[in-house]
């Protein structure tokens, strides 16, 4: 009998997921896999749009280009899930599959920094991405703050990235010198896993003229005054940039999946405490980082289990591996290999940075893009 798997949320890992059970299980496993939207955009591609390398249309990746075998794509809103019987309900079925692994993401929660949603700009959203790319056009010079304004959130080297591409830009206008470019973070450090690439980063900020303040949360923006609120004292901005606090989707807290946060799983298996339901990704608490690269490795732990349960018999990846690539500005991207699980303790040292991690970047992209969608 064919083995009926439900993966909810296309993204980075549900599309690895279910590419990886297509592969591993042809033939004696069916999966549908489930998103609100009709396309995928690589977290990096918003980095493409900010800066105008690429429009809102170029970066989407439609489902409808989906080739894998054994693989049925719907576009559906995912309304309920009953993890006891796994019985899910989206806008358009209902279904009882074996498995249901969730994938969903990480939301967004604008509202969690007061003002921000009416004076400030993001660009972890492709139309957030457009806005700021828009307002950065007009930008005549002044104090740009970008602020990241809780944890956990997406991709750590994401802030600082795009600080040191918003540097060369600015310098590329010739208005970096009437500007003040300033990062605000409650980290420690930038990728505190990576003493070596946070070592990097700073400095690469610290010849560049731009502030860091770390350990500080910013609590609220005045759009009238224009001005950060810190816990004891305010600092004027020209241009606020927030990387919004993140939040686990709603349908997981309504099933009971996400009581303190995150969704609960077994950090080895990525169970949930229900039989035949795991999460990976960023919607699950792991303890690791929310990055696409982490999501991949934890869809082939996940991709191991439902191959046990079926077989009888198989090894159970690790997890917690991935490769983060980092943009300096300049063309140059470094590369940090992150093995969370690693005998005596975490390891991520930085290669580069240099022009030919950029060229892997590109590639890394490509090779999933074909992998997942067969074009
Ligand atoms: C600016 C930026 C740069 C980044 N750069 C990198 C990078 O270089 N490397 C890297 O590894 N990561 C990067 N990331 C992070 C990466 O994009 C995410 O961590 C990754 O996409 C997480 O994968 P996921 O499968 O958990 O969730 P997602 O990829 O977010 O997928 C979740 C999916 O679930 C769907 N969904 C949610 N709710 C519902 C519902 N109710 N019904 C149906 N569907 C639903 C969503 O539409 C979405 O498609 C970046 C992120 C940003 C914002």
């Amino acid at each position: 009998m064919t083995t009926t798997v439900m993966v909810l949320g296309a993204g980075f890992g549900g599309l690895e997921l279910a590419s990886t059970l297509s592969e591993r299980l042809a033939g004696e496993v069916d999966v549908t896999l489930v998103d609100q939207h009709d396309a995928f955009v690589f977290g990096f591609s918003k980095l493409e749009v900010l800066f105008g390398h690429q429009n809102a249309e170029q970066v989407r990746i439609l489902y409808s280009e989906i080739r894998t075998p054994g693989v049925e794509f719907r576009q559906e809103r995912v309304l309920a899930i009953d993890p006891r019987t796994r019985h899910v309900v989206t806008d358009a079925a209902v279904y009882d599959p074996d498995f249901v692994v969730v994938a969903l993401g990480a939301d967004y929660d604008f509202a969690a920094t007061p003002g921000f949603a009416e004076g400030g700009f993001e660009y972890y959203t492709v139309a957030g991405a457009e806005r700021l790319r828009d307002e950065l056009a007009a930008f005549r010079g002044g104090r740009v703050m970008l602020a990241v304004l809780s944890i956990p959130f997406k991709c750590p080297p994401a802030p600082y990235e795009a600080i040191l591409l918003l540097h060369d830009r600015l310098v590329a206008r010739g208005i970096r010198e009437g500007s003040n470019l300033h990062l605000v973070s409650p980290q420690p450090s930038p990728i505190p896993v990576s003493p070596q690439a946070s070592a990097a980063l700073e400095r690469a900020m610290a010849e560049r003229g731009i502030g860091y303040t770390k350990r500080h949360r910013i609590h609220g923006i005045d759009p009238d005054a224009r001005v950060a609120q810190f816990k004891d004292h305010d600092e004027p901005y020209d241009l606020f940039i927030g990387i919004p606090t993140h939040r686990v989707p709603d349908v997981l807290v309504e099933a009971g999946l996400a009581r303190d946060g995150w969704v609960a799983v077994d950090p080895v298996t990525l169970q949930t405490p229900y039989a035949g339901v795991y999460a990976i990704g960023d919607c699950a608490e792991t303890g690791i980082p929310k990055a696409g690269t982490f999501a991949e490795s934890a869809a082939h732990v996940v991709a191991d289990g439902i191959v046990r349960s079926i077989r009888g018999a198989g090894g159970l990846a690790s997890g917690g591996t991935g490769l983060c690539y980092l943009e300096f500005g300049h063309g140059d991207v470094g590369r940090v290999d992150v093995d969370f699980h690693a005998d005596g303790g975490p390891t991520a040292p930085l290669l580069g940075p240099s022009p030919a991690y950029a060229d892997e970047k590109a590639e890394f992209g490509a090779v999933r893009r074909a992998r997942w969608f067969g074009a």
